[in-house]
């Protein structure tokens, strides 16, 4: 019998590195990568369909009336949400589902899908993660000290997490997340 996937979402502050951890680890071809759905602009090297797909408040409203969504948060006055089709198709088909997504999205996963794993990727520190976002020069001061204090938030709720992987050293980050991959690859499911 095909073994059905397991779902993971991973979250953490905008600017911690999820990213490029990601890319990394998603050179794994056994690994589907959820694209969402979200109703900000789209940033310079963005591509509609690639990173996210991009829709209009109505076109979400939408998706949202007839259930095409997963689950969905606001942040920073914008809708970010996981299409529900794709995610499931995959995991039937035995592949793991990567979902990045927000705190609060995590959470509604976690309530929906209670096997998801969770995994939390963390700044070394509130500095570091400033430092990260001025350098990527896509986000205006505003905007970057708003995004700040999310993290500030968000990283209040790690705990809440199966697994926390600091994001100090990129290859370090990358070898944590896969080994969490590999391990639940292997977990025994059966009543003990
Ligand atoms: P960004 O604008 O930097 O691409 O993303 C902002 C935040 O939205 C990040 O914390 C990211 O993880 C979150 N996010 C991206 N896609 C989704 C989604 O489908 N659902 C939820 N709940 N959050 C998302």
């Amino acid at each position: 019998m095909q073994k059905k996937g397991i779902l993971f979402v991973v979250s953490g502050p905008s600017g911690c590195g999820k990213g490029t951890v990601l890319a990394e680890v998603l050179k794994d071809p056994n690994l589907y990568f959820s694209i969402s759905a979200t109703t900000r602009i789209m940033r310079d090297g963005e591509v509609d369909g690639v990173n996210y797909h991009f829709y209009s408040d109505a076109q979400f409203e939408e998706l949202i009336r007839e259930d095409g969504i997963l689950e969905y948060a606001r942040y920073c006055n914008h809708y970010y949400g996981t299409p529900r089709k794709p995610v499931e198709d995959q995991l039937e088909a035995g592949k793991h589902v990567i979902l990045e997504i927000d705190v609060v999205g995590a959470m509604n996963i976690r309530k929906k899908c209670p096997d998801a794993v969770l995994l939390f990727l963390m700044p070394p520190s509130l500095e570091t993660l400033r430092h990260r976002l001025c350098k990527r020069g896509t986000e205006t001061m505003e905007v970057i000290e708003k995004r700040v204090a999310q993290a500030d938030r968000e990283m209040a709720c790690a705990d809440q997490y199966d697994y926390i992987v600091i994001n100090d050293v990129l290859e370090d980050a990358v070898a944590d997340v896969q080994a969490i991959i590999r391990a639940e690859s292997c977990r025994n499911y059966t009543e003990k």
